[in-house]
């Protein structure tokens, strides 16, 4: 008789395919609201769910953050300090003395930690504006040419906003340029799971000149009414140019219904500069 071995506990797995929905999904889906411990705004509250597309949806009932925030919350509390985890955001911003620029100027995860002592946050406001230049009040940063000063931040955040990028990779330079020795870049992209290779949507010529390799696909952006260009949709390739350019990148599947973290694609990136 073959005595079969237990499968080893700790393994990574690649592709990530689409898993067909949990019971605790099929429950949030089905009475639309689902308790949990938000790790936003550390209390103990319900989410509303209001489809069964997880990843905008799920909105804490106490802070509105919704389920793509509290994944970048996750991996904010567990990665950056050398001491123990933070528990939740809230902590996090009280506890951890860190420079942080946000690439964003609005929503949940902005408001908790904009009261950080070290807090730098700006928005893209278009080509016409120079890096650094206040626009109604607000800072205008391109990312492919920051006005900060070398090794200037501890931690830059973003959330899906490197596939509107023309150039992500020139912005990932810039970023690491900016980083300390030790800092790190968690961000979230669209993110192709079964794929090898990212797949360029767009470019832009030396002209300044779009060009099309796919329908032209754009995302809701409260800035523009017409929307925003997806230029790149990455994929596992992306952990490749990161590493050429000197980030050693960890990459979280998240799954956590405790936290109000649930879908098959939780993927959240955390960028490291080492050296
Ligand atoms: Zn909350």
């Amino acid at each position: 008789m073959i005595m079969r071995k237990k499968a080893p506990v700790n393994y990574i797995k690649y592709p990530i395919y689409a898993r067909p929905f949990t019971l605790t999904e099929k429950f949030a889906i089905t009475f639309k609201i689902m308790p949990i411990k938000c790790n936003i705004c550390g209390h103990i509250t319900f989410i509303d769910v209001t489809n069964d597309n997880f990843r905008e949806n799920c909105i804490c009932r106490n802070c509105h953050s919704f389920n793509r925030q509290r994944q970048i919350a996750f991996v904010l509390c567990n990665s950056i300090t050398n001491k123990r985890r933070n528990k939740d955001l809230t902590e996090f911003c009280n506890t951890t003395n860190l420079s942080v620029f946000n690439t964003e100027t609005s929503g949940t995860v902005h408001n908790f930690l904009s009261r950080m002592k070290d807090y730098t946050c700006s928005e893209y406001f278009g080509e016409n504006h120079i890096s650094g230049e206040l626009v109604n009040n607000r800072m205008h940063q391109d990312l492919m040419s920051l006005s900060f000063n070398d090794e200037r931040f501890d931690l830059v955040i973003s959330t899906d906003v490197f596939e509107h990028i023309s150039d992500p990779y020139l912005a990932h330079k810039e970023i690491y340029r900016v980083l300390r020795r030790g800092g790190r870049h968690i961000f979230t992209i669209p993110f192709y799971q079964t794929d090898f290779s990212d797949e360029v949507r767009a470019s832009i010529d030396i002209n300044k000149e779009i060009h099309y390799y796919h329908e032209p696909l754009y995302h809701i952006d409260p800035l523009r009414k017409e929307g925003i260009l997806v230029f790149n949709i990455f994929s596992i390739e992306m952990l490749t140019k990161l590493s050429n350019l000197g980030f050693r990148t960890n990459m979280y599947h998240l799954y956590s219904p405790y936290y109000g973290i649930l879908g098959s694609n939780g993927l959240v990136f955390e960028a490291i500069k080492e050296k």
